[in-house]
């Protein structure tokens, strides 16, 4: 927990100070963490991380719970493989227990780096999407909310030349999804052909899917900024082209990159070129327009790549409080 002992509880004029630019970044994030609501989690919205299952897969429940979240992103198999894992009844049963016992909010799973519904390759495309159907069925199986893909990369060719296999596919996987389980999919920062960097690409991928009410789709924030979107306009952009009633969760995080540069590079939270006020405004804006805000969940770098740190999510719940 921080200190708070000695420090004045953010005011108004506090506020209207902390965005005068003459306070560094490192200033700011310090205000934000010793604001007296920064390490409880007072908000109604979900806060949470990515995190690791490695050493076991309920180690991901006591890694989000030491990190002071509670809900939580992971994924179920080495990210940069199709490989998928079998979990024995007895790493579930104890996942589940354990989950019950923190009372944790929402599990959702991240897809596999390498899934890529667009591909040229039809055996790519086939263990593509057999690794998100032992995803979807994971899901299923541990009450999880589904799976956050990213769709993958027409390199090139256009969402034009390739929309009819990757609607085929994301039916073709929510016929094999458990009820209730989703395929949320991602936006992008555009880099390399990757399908979904405009709302309207995923727009006219949803419009095209059988049962609706199994997908979803997940923001990032670091995304949206990096392919465009002013962050300020974007939930107003996403609801006019998408509907804001598919918006599952959202990844808020950062960006190493400038706006509009198309690159794909977290940030941790007012530490890169979207800043801790816009980040704050996106919340309120996302609070106020959304009956239930989306589980927020960091995919941040930390201290050298290593992840979410306790830190980060002590600015995280400082922004949504
Ligand atoms: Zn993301």
């Amino acid at each position: 927990m921080v200190g708070t002992k000695g420090f004045a509880p953010l005011t108004s004029s506090m506020s209207k100070k902390r965005s005068t630019p003459e306070l560094s970044a490192r200033f700011r994030i310090l205000y934000y963490l010793l604001s007296p609501t920064s390490a409880k989690l007072r908000s109604s919205v979900y806060l949470g991380a990515h995190v690791s299952i490695s050493g076991g897969f309920d180690k991901c429940l006591d890694r989000i719970v030491n990190l002071g979240g509670n809900c939580l992103m992971t994924f179920a198999s080495p990210p940069r493989t199709l490989k998928t894992k079998n979990f024995s009844a007895a790493e579930i049963a104890d996942y589940l227990r354990k989950k019950a016992e923190y009372k944790l909010g929402p599990h959702f799973f991240h897809a596999s780096y390498l899934i890529n519904l667009a591909s040229e390759s039809s055996a790519y495309v086939k263990a593509s999407i057999a690794s998100v159907i032992y995803y979807q069925r994971l899901a299923g199986t541990i009450n999880a909310q589904g799976t956050i893909l990213h769709i993958g990369s027409h390199k090139g060719q256009g969402l034009t030349a390739t929309i009819n296999q990757i609607v085929a596919s994301v039916n073709y996987i929510l016929d094999s999804s458990p009820k209730g389980i989703k395929l949320i999919l991602e936006n992008t920062a555009g880099q390399g052909g990757t399908v979904g960097v405009t709302f309207e690409e995923l727009s006219e991928i949803i419009k095209r899917v059988g049962d609706r009410s199994k997908i979803g789709i997940c923001l990032d924030t670091q995304h949206a900024f990096a392919s465009g979107y002013q962050l300020g306009t974007a939930l107003e952009r996403f609801d006019r082209q998408i509907g804001l009633k598919f918006l599952s969760v959202i990844h808020l995080n950062d960006s190493a990159t400038d706006f509009a540069s198309r690159r794909d590079r977290h940030a941790n939270l007012g530490e890169g070129k979207i800043g801790l006020e816009n980040l704050r405004d996106f919340i309120d804006k996302c609070k106020s327009a959304t009956k239930i805000c989306p589980p927020l969940i960091l995919e941040v770098p930390g201290d050298n790549h290593t992840g979410p740190r306790k830190t980060d999510l002590d600015i995280l719940k400082s922004l949504a409080n």
